[in-house]
């Protein structure tokens, strides 16, 4: 089966230097480009990245696009606006405090996100792709920190729990709180997938691969989503995963494992940022882990190492090498 090979690109948005690194992507092997779309590139950029998107496709990339940091419930190291604008779709702390990220149960979020997504498809998006859903994600030093502190508490999220679950919205986070938490969140996923659908593109969502009591834990819940086609996860090792083949291996074979059961693209995220001097022959690693796994969809975040944002590797020319090197060793292997 070919490879499907991505690299996200982000910062640039003059065109014609963007088509420079579109060239460079395009000789790595990549077969597609991942698009970074903020709430600043839906107001000010849309009509460059209309044109930065021909010019993908002209060098033959599919193009993918991305709510990056989109009210600060996807991923993405960028600002939101929308809530500042709007504090009403701030989610609320459980101590009563309004928190910088928008509620994946908001109307108004909700009807944002298709403005969204109706646009990335009037620019001439291939995918669109729903990165890292969450609720707002508070450190757990402890066990009482993790039941204490969590959100969303907002009057949507209240009304909403006492709908599904007969009563008022407990202070603490119990088991059922949680599994509302996640069913809200696979509810978004679902509503993001059949836009996606109706709009006549194909969707990509990333999980982050940690446990938390903020995003998906259990992954089948979103695999079996019908308007889904593209499963993925991003198993960044740094810093706390010495063994890269083995926990990208693991990352890659329960993904394997899901798409293949619902009849989905399986795809891995490798690190391209934040790889100290040295330690590029981990991307490779990473690489054949999922590979070997089964895995025929794999994206890189991002192009050039990151070199240009604070998150960058140490030698970002080094990390971009390695990484066309093990693309274009899958494609001739
Ligand atoms: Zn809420």
């Amino acid at each position: 089966m070919k490879f499907q090979l991505g690299v996200s690109y982000y910062g640039n948005r003059i065109p014609w230097r963007v088509r420079e690194d579109l060239e460079a992507i395009r000789q790595a092997g990549c077969t597609y480009v991942v698009h970074t779309f903020s709430e600043q590139d839906l107001e000010f950029y849309a009509g460059a990245m209309r044109q930065i998107i021909a010019d993908s496709k002209a060098l033959g990339l599919e193009v993918w696009l991305d709510p990056w940091g989109v009210g600060q419930a996807f991923g993405g190291e960028t600002y939101s606006q929308l809530i500042a604008k709007d504090l009403t779709l701030r989610q609320i702390g459980s101590q009563g405090q309004s928190l910088p990220i928008a509620c994946p149960n908001h109307p108004a979020f909700r009807d944002y996100l298709d403005r969204w997504a109706e646009t990335a498809a009037d620019l001439g998006a291939d995918v669109l792709f729903w990165d890292e859903p969450h609720f707002s994600i508070f450190p757990e030093p402890s066990a009482e920190a993790a039941v204490s502190l969590w959100a969303c508490r907002c009057p949507v999220c209240q009304e909403l729990y006492h709908e599904r679950m007969g009563g008022p919205m407990p202070d603490r986070l119990t088991a059922e709180l949680r599994a509302f938490k996640e069913d809200c969140l696979v509810d978004l996923t679902r509503r993001l997938c059949e836009k996606t659908r109706a709009l006549g593109l194909k969707s990509a969502v990333c999980l982050l691969p940690f446990e938390s009591s903020s995003t998906v834990n259990d992954w089948e819940k979103i695999a079996r989503i019908p308007e889904l086609d593209i499963l993925g996860t991003d198993p960044y090792w740094r810093p706390r995963q010495p063994d890269v083949a083995a926990f990208v291996g693991r990352a890659a074979a329960r993904i394997r494992g899901l798409a293949d059961r619902h009849g989905k693209a399986g795809q891995i995220w490798i690190l391209n940022f934040n790889i100290p001097k040295g330690e590029e022959p981990k991307i490779t690693e990473a690489v054949e882990a999922a590979a070997a796994a089964g895995i025929r969809n794999l994206a890189a975040w991002s192009y050039y190492g990151a070199g240009y944002i604070k998150i960058g590797s140490e030698d970002p020319r080094k990390v971009w090498e390695t990484l066309g090197a093990a693309y274009r060793n899958l494609i001739s292997a």
